[in-house]
């Protein structure tokens, strides 16, 4: 969520004055940055995850599962943690944990090994568990003690690996232990009855006593009929974001996410918990006045968006070039992946009729004016809207949606040497006005500081972000993959990140081209979000993206196929062979041992699986299990009990239990 900074905000009529200054000063930042770095080079791929969770407070006598808003605790307890254990060299643990197949025992050592690392340690060291170095790579960021953040929601947590990972394939080994070393850690600092578990959003968020402690939804920042300003992180930066997305945009922020009807909604719905006649503020009136569609899930609040979890991945490139030409080769991926990693049927205690947050957390900090509407596009959340790199691959006739540019932005950047592209796709960033601006952090050593900048650039949240080097750092220039939603187990987690990961080392290896119209791409992420998209929708894809592009006929080649297709394969002799099969060779083409190759192979197996259809998407497999639910009305509503067994089963899936309809064979 950017940097979080310390002071005071300035309230949105106060800010406003300052907008250009941020702007024009962002961009000496960036130009600054852009002047230091271009000769930047670094020759590792490094890369890491982010991980969020949702921490959910059960009560087994009430039957009830809230998410519990204890943030600030938890945080504060990691961050301690964080202190005390970060000089505990952690490899003895990896090492235990690689000689241990059985899940139950890692499991058990894990929390061991989360609850003091220190001593657990000492003891493996005594026992030999050790690495030696050339084992691993340099980096040994699964050798560091995680790291925690806060998050938007006061229920949320998200974790990264501490330090980056490195480029080996064996570095991929540690990854899922990573992961779940960060949910035990996390695990040791909750209550008896708290739970962090990573699904991309609540089911019953807004609805009635979700929240433990109990709260009401009546506050004067989210204006929501449903939201408690409660369940937002206290930090000044986030109530500020969220005040200021409503001012700036005159009205409430307003989602309808379309209701999965069945046999006995009633049709038409008109939602029974929409508090139509509520005369608390200005703001009220807006459901009334058009915002809250008829047949539709309405939410009104930036939580319903930013209240929701993700897996982000992100990348590190040799130069400023491969940063840009990776961005624009994984923009075709990421509606790929967003549809493969759903996991969100269910809103505000209603089933929907999709399987996607990615159309609601647009909307959910979508701060444009009723008028901008009309001329600006999209959402400062949203798919990317242009393809940054130079390489001659990237046709004009690929850019082909309007980039909204602020005009004096681009002036400044082509000014100060930078190409057209780059300076475009700087100055549609600088389009949006900056959201929080601190009277305290206004006045910056642009030769300094990227806070400007960052205030920009962090608030575009795209499905690509393009990440220039930090100021005083040896970190390069980097690009995040942000489409994925986040999925139950480590296993899986691990699975889809190692999978873009294994994609882009496939991407600049095999000098890949997956181009396409952008306009393509977006009918892609539309499709994505779709109800069982897996078995319902097809994709726009670039068939032949191998290095053959001098021939003119191979241009423009891209045809709509089922997921099943792009990642496993057309199964005709010409086909295109499947994005699992490009991951395979270069998996192989990089020698593997035995042992890594099995390790690996279960996560492609995932990924196949899926697309397939012979697992099911996290949001198939939740919207099963409510609809076949005993207490299950066939009226699309999720009620509290049912809430609490789904919580309750998606917990001891995490905890180890199998199950045949997610994982088929993959996860052992
Ligand atoms: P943000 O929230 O701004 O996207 P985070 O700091 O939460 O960023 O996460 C960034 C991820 O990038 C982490 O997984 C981290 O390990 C990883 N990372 C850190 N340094 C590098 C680097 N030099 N190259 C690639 N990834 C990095
Ligand atoms: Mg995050
Ligand atoms: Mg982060
Ligand atoms: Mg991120």
């Amino acid at each position: 969520m950017g940097l979080l900074v310390l002071g005071t905000p300035l309230d949105w009529p106060e800010s406003e004055k300052f907008h250009n200054y941020v702007r024009e000063n962002g961009i000496k930042q960036f130009l600054h940055m852009y002047d230091s770095f271009i000769s930047k080079k670094q020759d590792v791929l490094l890369w890491g995850d982010e991980i969020e969770y949702i921490v959910v407070s059960m009560n087994d006598k009430e039957k009830t599962a809230r998410v519990s808003l204890r943030q600030e605790e938890i945080l504060k307890a990691l961050g301690d943690y964080e202190e005390r254990f970060k000089h505990v060299d952690f490899s003895p643990i990896y090492a235990a944990l690689k000689n241990t197949s059985c899940p139950k025992r890692t499991n058990a050592m894990l929390s061991e090994a989360a609850g003091n690392p220190a001593a657990f340690v000492e003891r493996l060291v005594k026992e030999n568990h050790t690495y030696s170095k050339n084992e691993t790579t340099p980096f040994r960021a699964q050798f560091v003690v995680p790291t925690f953040h806060p998050e938007y929601g006061r229920y949320m947590l998200e974790s990264t690996p501490g330090a980056p990972y490195g480029s080996v394939l064996k570095d991929f080994l540690f990854v899922e232990f990573n992961m779940l070393l960060r949910r035990k850690i996390i695990e040791n600092y909750l209550l008896p009855h708290e739970h962090p578990l990573t699904i991309t959003n609540f089911f019953r968020l807004g609805t009635d006593h979700f929240t433990d402690p109990e709260t009401k939804a009546d506050g004067s920042i989210s204006r929501s009929f449903f939201l408690p300003d409660d369940v937002i992180n206290t930090h000044v930066r986030f109530p500020t974001l969220t005040a200021n997305i409503r001012q700036r945009r005159q009205r409430k922020v307003a989602m309808n996410v379309p209701i999965f009807f069945d046999k006995n909604t009633h049709k038409p719905f008109r939602d029974p918990t929409i508090p139509w006649n509520r005369d608390l503020y200005p703001e009220d009136k807006n459901a009334k006045e058009g915002a809250a569609l008829e047949n539709h899930i309405y939410m009104d609040s930036m939580g319903f968006g930013m209240g929701c979890c993700c897996l982000q991945i992100t990348f590190q490139a040799k130069n400023c070039d491969e940063a840009r030409l990776l961005y624009d080769q994984l923009i075709p991926i990421t509606p790929l992946m967003l549809a493969l990693s759903a996991g969100t049927p269910a809103f505000r205690g209603y089933l929907a009729d999709q399987d996607c947050r990615w159309n609601v957390i647009a909307g959910a900090v979508d701060d444009r004016t009723k008028s901008e509407m009309e001329y600006i596009p999209k959402s400062r959340y949203d798919s990317v809207d242009m393809y940054i790199s130079n390489d001659p691959r990237n046709l004009q006739e690929y850019n082909d949606i309007p980039v909204v540019v602020n005009e004096g932005c681009y002036e400044q950047l082509i000014k100060g040497g930078i190409d057209e592209r780059l300076s475009k796709h700087m100055a549609h960033i600088f389009a949006r006005d900056p959201l929080v601006i601190f009277s305290d952090n206004i006045q910056q050593d642009n030769s300094m500081s990227n806070g400007h900048f960052e205030n920009l650039n962090s608030t575009n949240w795209q499905s690509m972000r393009f990440k220039p080097p930090p100021l005083n750092s040896s970190v390069g220039w980097r690009v995040e993959f942000r489409s994925m939603e986040i999925q139950f187990t480590e296993f899986e987690n691990a699975a889809y990140s190692i999978f873009v990961v294994m994609l882009s080392r496939a991407i600049l290896s095999f000098n890949l081209n997956f181009y396409m119209p952008i306009s393509l791409v977006d009918e892609n992420m539309v499709a994505a979000q779709a109800r069982d998209a897996i078995h319902q929708k097809k994709f726009w894809f670039r068939c032949n993206p191998f290095p053959n592009a001098e021939d003119p006929e191979e241009r423009g080649r891209y045809r709509q196929l089922s997921l099943d297709e792009i990642f496993g394969g057309e199964r005709t002799e010409e086909g295109f062979p499947g994005l699992v099969q490009i991951v395979r060779s270069y998996l192989y083409s990089c020698n593997p041992d035995a042992e890594t190759l099995c390790s690996l192979d279960r996560y492609l197996r995932l990924i196949s699986q899926r697309a397939s259809g012979e697992c099911m998407t996290a949001a198939s497999w939740i919207r099963k299990f409510i609809t076949t639910h005993p207490l299950y009305k066939q009226d699309s509503v999720v009620s509290s009990e049912i809430n609490f067994d789904l919580v309750k089963r998606i917990t001891s899936i995490i905890n180890g239990e199998h199950d045949e309809d997610l994982f088929g064979n993959c996860r052992c």
